[in-house]
């Protein structure tokens, strides 16, 4: 299956402010070696990550390259690997068509797999946009309560997604444990 992974509050730690550096980016507990599970039950791993923190001026490509080499290597010395990394570097006023909660990265995602459809997928996140993504892409959204999932999870309560059923797990990792206990791991 393919599992589609937002990354500030699902993989890192996430508390609102931007992430400029590799030494400022700090895997939630449970989250790296979770991707390695998934990966090892035979799972493919793409992450969809809104970055505007490019266009903001806050950091640039060297910097979010090296924050995805650091997890990169954090994942592979558990045995895992992330196939394919899709970022929006752009701000929410450049009207681009990547930035999520429009389905851009999720469609490089697609195309990166060579897929017809992402029907089938999983996406995970901790904000309604990467609910509203994935939905809007054909993928079965989960929400975790890490990063602004708690706060994410209480305005889903009071205004849903019209025609969604989103899954919540307390964290990436109880996700993991879920989707491979249920497929007999
Ligand atoms: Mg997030
Ligand atoms: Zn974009």
């Amino acid at each position: 299956m393919l599992i589609i992974l937002d990354r500030d509050g699902v993989i890192n730690e996430y508390d609102g402010n931007y992430i400029c550096s590799a030494d400022e980016w700090h895997p939630i507990p449970g989250s790296v070696e979770a991707v390695a599970r998934l990966c090892n039950a035979g799972h493919r791993i793409a992450i969809a990550t809104n970055q505007s923190g490019i266009a903001r001026g806050y950091f640039g490509f060297d910097e979010l390259d090296a924050m995805h080499e650091k997890l990169e290597r954090l994942v592979e010395a558990q045995g895992g690997c992330i196939d394919f990394i899709a970022y929006c570097p752009h701000h929410p006023n450049d009207q681009c068509h990547c930035r999520k909660p429009l389905t851009g990265l999720l469609e490089q995602i697609r195309q990166h797999f060579h897929l017809d459809t992402l029907k089938g997928a999983i996406m995970v996140g901790d904000s309604r946009k990467d609910l509203e993504a994935g939905h809007a892409a054909g993928c079965q959204p989960v929400l975790v309560r890490t990063g602004n999932g708690q706060d994410t999870e209480r305005h889903l309560d009071a205004r849903p997604i019209p025609g969604v059923e989103v899954t919540i797990y307390d964290n990436l990792s109880k996700f993991a444990d879920a989707l491979l206990s249920a497929e007999g791991w």
